[in-house]
């Protein structure tokens, strides 16, 4: 029995463990043409496409034209979050 739920455990929590890291994932790579209803729900909501057009932040509102990398400079061309606002959000890495 013992065996049985080692193998389980070996089996499954792996999986979990993918299931956060694609959740975490996903939150990072929306991909950058979005189906027409999603693209108007996050310009409703957030104003995401005016933010990005204008080069301004969806969340703090300031300018944004520096990023560390091409890394981030791609992030806010999906998310229109700038790069202050992305190390808050997801962390300096
Ligand atoms: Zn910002």
């Amino acid at each position: 029995m013992e065996v049985l739920q080692n193998a389980l455990f070996a089996t499954v929590l792996p999986l979990i463990d993918n299931c956060s890291k694609f959740e975490h994932g996903a939150i990072m790579t929306i991909p950058t043409t979005k189906h027409p209803v999603i693209e108007n729900f996050l310009e409703k909501t957030f104003g995401r496409t005016t933010a990005i057009e204008g080069d301004t932040c969806v969340f703090c509102h300031k300018e944004a034209t520096e990023f560390r990398n091409e890394i981030s400079r791609k992030e806010y061309k999906i998310s229109g979050i700038c790069q202050a606002c992305q190390d808050e959000t997801f962390g300096v890495d």
